[in-house]
């Protein structure tokens, strides 16, 4: 493991921490900690924490004391001063004397001794960062030294590794206890660089950021180099691999299926799946039931990845109905084992707990790869990120010996612990949080604008345009992601819906809106260009309705599909025959999904627009237009009952209405401004 330091680069932090009137020691503790909240290999998602001792001046201009620690809603790749909120050191220090302190009485005092009330609450392991002597202390979950720990003679293979030169702390959770006890061992042998909490992770501490620092880094590097040493006697064949399905689904196939058995009454989660040799050498082992479901590598994964993953059947090519059925009982399975995990650990627990949801937040598929699942993209982007983690950890834990970390009940104390589950956040869910959403000719005008909206209402939005460069510009900016597609072209079509489920899991709501006009008198224009519109006024969004509800059915959570239909489907303009007989024939189309897919829950509906600026009525031709009838541009885009112009966010919002009416199909909202000539009747 390479040690990041540079002299250069710590200076000028300081240098330009100053600026803002940060001390030293600040601006030292934020360098180290984005040094190792940057390597993957040492902290993931907030798994982390670490701390200074320095002082400060309180309100009343008297210098104190203070330990500024990691507050929590902070990672360290990203730390700022304002994550290391300021506690005054003494009183945490006093806490040493007490017997027994309660987590809520520990957070209380720590919150109370914060020199800004403002301040986020200090880390959980704050009291073990201020009962500890030294100036700089690091603490780390590092894959090398969970992969030493996590083993039946993790200790023993800790004091060969590290002899005298750290301190071993048995399992305890965070909090009150574990500080004391990490003192404890170290008063031992104050000659320590650090100590091992087993089954937990490494801290580091010395009176300089680059000393902490570089411990941190060389005992890992030890701990990597004697894994690779110990891989090399022992233990070869430890992921022996099973035989699998000569043919084998792809991600794209399975996810669907996988989205709708682990629904939450009818809440599905997101999903994120991820394949490499590594991960599949692991999920196609002989021994993954055993490896897999004993508990998470490091105590706080618990709360986002739950105890154990799923394991799924190995899916075969074109045997999808196989599949559905195998997953459905290997899912019921594990809702039965949490269930009583739950119910077992809970009656010895001394606070008694609310279950909760049931489903798994990984699923390891044989063959295939992982999906990690979470109630938005990044919580399962987090699971996926946790899970790969756990298969390093536990891949290197087997070559050397035998996996094995701390008891349900210890898991269990942590996946119900108030303080792991504060870190979730209790904000509440935004309406739309749950659902992917796809949408059409997403890179401009309307399309732009509904993604916008829809993204807003907290979906995770596939933007998909045939300018791949504008769907990213769109995508990137809303955090979703953009796919260039050419909605006429099948194959194009079919790959990007490929991706898009298996970037997302599945597809929920779909807003078929990419269209573009063409014009003539119908007695004269050519067959060719007829044709044309209808390949994408008509035929694209059968396409992509067909295509959709397939994944829909799959899922079986029902579904919305949307469809931009123009005025001209309901009032036909003069010459505009070429752009409203497809788009008349569109808003049949969606009255027929109405009709065909309303017993699955999946609903169409279709939102009826008029004289919207966009790629179809460019500026020429606002100019044009209004000219020809003699109004200024303003009258004629206002020409409408409302007298006023409407704008692609209106008709954006039309299409969240409707994916929100959950008792609305074969409808058609019409945005327009009022049309009395246009209106449905
Ligand atoms: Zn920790």
């Amino acid at each position: 493991m390479k040690n990041a330091w540079s002299d250069e680069d710590a200076k000028m932090m300081i240098n330009n921490y100053a600026k803002q009137g940060v001390s030293e020691d600040i601006a030292l503790r934020v360098y180290t900690s984005r040094l190792l909240g940057n390597d993957h290999n040492l902290v993931l998602h907030g798994g982390g924490n670490t701390s200074v001792k320095t002082t400060m001046k309180d309100v009343m201009g008297d210098v104190v004391d203070v330990l500024c620690v990691k507050g929590s809603g902070w990672d360290l790749d990203t730390i700022e001063p304002a994550g290391l909120p300021a506690v005054r050191l003494e009183p945490l220090k006093q806490m040493v004397n007490l017997n027994k302190l309660s987590d809520e009485d520990m957070v209380n005092a720590q919150r109370g001794n914060l020199l800004d009330s403002q301040a986020p609450n200090p880390s959980v392991e704050t009291l073990l960062h201020a009962f500890l002597p030294h100036k700089f202390i690091d603490h780390t979950h590092a894959n090398a030294i969970l992969a030493l720990t996590d083993q039946t003679m993790g200790d023993v293979l800790c004091s060969e590794v590290f002899g005298k030169k750290f301190g071993l702390v048995p399992y305890i959770m965070p909090g009150f206890d574990l500080a004391k006890k990490a003192l404890e061992v170290y008063l031992e042998n104050p000659e320590v660089q650090g100590l091992i909490l087993l089954k937990h992770g490494i801290f580091t501490f010395s009176d300089t950021a680059k000393q902490a620092y570089s411990r941190m880094i060389r005992a890992v590097t030890k701990a990597e180099k004697f894994a690779k040493q110990q891989a090399k006697k022992i233990n070869k064949n430890a992921l022996a691999p099973i035989k699998l399905p000569k043919q084998l689904s792809s991600a794209a196939n399975i996810a669907p299926i996988i989205r709708g058995l682990t629904s939450h009454h009818g809440q599905p989660l997101m999903m994120d799946f991820r394949s490499n040799g590594k991960i599949l050498s692991y999920v196609n082992a002989k021994s993954l039931k055993r490896i897999s479901q004993q508990g998470t590598v490091t105590p706080d994964h618990v709360i986002r990845t739950k105890p154990y993953p799923l394991i799924a059947p190995a899916p075969e090519h074109g045997k999808q109905e196989l599949f559905q059925s195998a997953l459905k009982k290997a899912i019921d399975q594990y809702h039965i084992k949490y269930h009583d995990y739950f119910k077992r650990c809970n009656k010895a627990s001394k606070i008694k707990k609310t279950e909760l949801d049931p489903n798994p937040r990984v699923v390891l598929v044989p063959g295939v790869g992982l999906f990690g699942l979470g109630n938005s993209k990044k919580a399962a982007r987090i699971a996926a990120d946790l899970a790969e983690t756990n298969i390093d950890v536990i891949s290197d834990a087997e070559r050397m010996g035998t996996y094995q970390v701390i008891s349900e009940a210890e898991i269990f104390e942590l996946e119900y612990w108030s303080l792991e589950q504060a870190k979730l956040g209790k904000s509440a869910e935004k309406p739309l949080q749950r659902k992917v959403v796809l949408v059409t000719g997403g890179g401009s005008g309307i399309g732009a604008a509904t993604a916008q909206a829809f993204a807003a209402e907290g979906a995770a939005v596939a933007v998909l345009d045939l300018n791949s460069e504008a769907a990213q510009t769109i995508a990137a900016a809303i955090g979703g992601q953009g796919y260039g597609c050419d909605v006429t072209d099948e194959s194009s079509l079919s790959t990007v819906f490929n991706r898009v489920v298996t970037d997302f899991g599945g597809i929920d709501i779909v807003v078929s809106n990419a269209g573009a006009a063409w014009q003539g008198r119908i007695g004269d224009v050519d067959e060719a260009t007829l044709r044309k519109s209808f390949e994408l006024n008509f035929w694209a969004h059968q396409r992509v309705a067909s295509m959709a509800v397939k994944i829909m059915e799959q899922q079986g959570l029902g579904g919305c599909l949307l469809f931009n239909t123009s005025k001209q489907a309901v009032n036909p303009g003069r010459d505009f025959g070429p752009y409203g007989l497809p788009k008349a024939a569109t808003l049949f189309l969606m009255k027929q999904y109405a009709l065909d897919y309303g017993h699955l829950g999946i609903r169409a509906n279709a939102v009826n627009a008029d004289r919207i600026r966009s790629g179809l009525l460019t500026p020429d031709m606002i100019k044009s237009r209004s000219k020809s009838r003699g109004l200024s541009i303003t009258d004629y885009m206002g020409g409408n009952l409302l007298e006023r112009e409407v704008s692609a966010e209106d008709v954006a919002q039309g299409f969240v209405t409707l994916a929100k009416s959950e008792a609305t199909t074969a409808a058609v909202l019409t945005v327009d401004g009022g049309n009395i000539a246009a209106s449905m009747r």
